[in-house]
């Protein structure tokens, strides 16, 4: 069974190159919007690396249920995808608006990405155990 300590190894492996790939605007070059993107990424794999095992507390060793189901991986999946478009719309009004400063709504929603990311994750490793993860429970 994972521990703790490898689902935050794994998130911050995962943090820099899932950033630079889904969320990262290469057209920005504001220091400060890189910054605080950055940031809201790392809080959200962060909060998303541990959060099943927050839901499912591994107490015992069949502790994973509906939260470590691959039905709730599709779950997280959409809920990610979302976030990410969200993410692109706000941006995009944001330049149409001619504002520079990124706005929190897209700084909500990185966050969101990252915790999807992670949570994904989180679940991946977990598969990989002897016990596996339950399809719906
Ligand atoms: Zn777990």
């Amino acid at each position: 069974m994972p521990r703790r300590k490898t689902h935050k190894q794994r998130s911050a492996l995962i943090t820099l190159p899932g950033h630079s790939l889904l969320i990262n605007d290469k057209e920005d070059n504001n220091l400060q919007n890189k910054i605080l993107e950055l940031l809201s990424t790392i809080t959200g794999t962060t909060v998303g690396s541990t959060l099943p095992d927050k839901f499912e507390p591994a107490f015992h060793p069949n502790h994973r249920s509906f939260f470590h189901s691959s039905v709730f991986g599709l779950i997280v999946i959409r809920f990610g995808l979302d976030a990410l478009q969200n993410l692109k719309q706000y941006r995009d009004m944001r330049k149409v608006s001619g504002i520079e400063q990124v706005s929190l709504q897209e700084l909500l929603n990185i966050f969101l990405v990252g915790v999807s990311v992670a949570y994904l994750d989180h679940l991946i490793v977990d598969g990989f155990t002897p016990n596996g993860l339950p399809l719906f429970q």
